[in-house]
């Protein structure tokens, strides 16, 4: 039997980001993480350790894909391997998080108000109302709902990629997985 680390049970830490999210939808800048440890490792170490070991999705996948067997293991179409495809993806991801950005300069500025909804999909508004904000300026509250919008979709994407394809297939095209490939590319070509 292979031996546990425990990092192998990062999976547990995306069940419970999500779950905040239900308590109080400020708990979604926690997803920052997320955005910040996969570049530092790439910027400073030059290297994919955060994916081969930290990343909590990665291991989610990996835990309910493989150790649970739930992956059905269907052959994945070649253009989702294709480098146009993965920098076409990751160009996306990142103009809706500028998006997001975008949104919160504005309600910061008093020139939109709050969209209090996530947005699954940029489209499927689902209300999130329970949630209490009131203590924070409004800002604040529209990147948590941007955030995890963004958050909820592309794991929901992961989800049904691991569930039909293999357990790590989101990763293929992860739009952070292609930064930091780039990244660690770059930095060891200089090396
Ligand atoms: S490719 Fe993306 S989801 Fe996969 S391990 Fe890396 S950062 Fe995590």
């Amino acid at each position: 039997m292979k031996s546990r680390h425990w990092y192998h049970y990062l999976w547990i830490w995306s069940i419970i980001y999500f779950s905040l999210g239900f308590v109080n939808i400020l708990f979604a800048w926690l997803g920052l993480i997320n955005f910040c440890l996969p570049l530092l490792f790439a910027i400073i170490g030059g290297n994919k350790l955060f994916c081969n070991r930290y990343c909590d999705r990665g291991q989610f996948l990996r835990f309910f894909g493989s150790q649970a067997g739930l992956s059905r293991r269907h052959a994945m179409p070649a253009f989702l391997h294709s480098t146009v495809f993965r920098v076409l993806f990751m160009a996306f991801f990142f103009a809706m998080f500028g998006s997001a950005l975008w949104t919160t300069w504005l309600v910061a500025g008093g020139v939109a108000s709050v969209q209090d909804a996530v947005m699954l999909f940029w489209t499927i508004r689902l209300p999130w109302e329970w949630t209490s904000t009131a203590a924070v300026s409004p800002w604040v509250v529209q990147f948590s709902f941007k955030l995890y919008s963004l958050m909820l979709t592309s794991e929901l994407i992961a989800i049904v990629a691991m569930l039909w394809f293999r357990p790590r297939a989101w990763c293929t095209f992860c739009p952070m997985g292609t930064l930091t490939q780039g990244i660690c590319k770059l930095r060891n070509k200089k090396g």
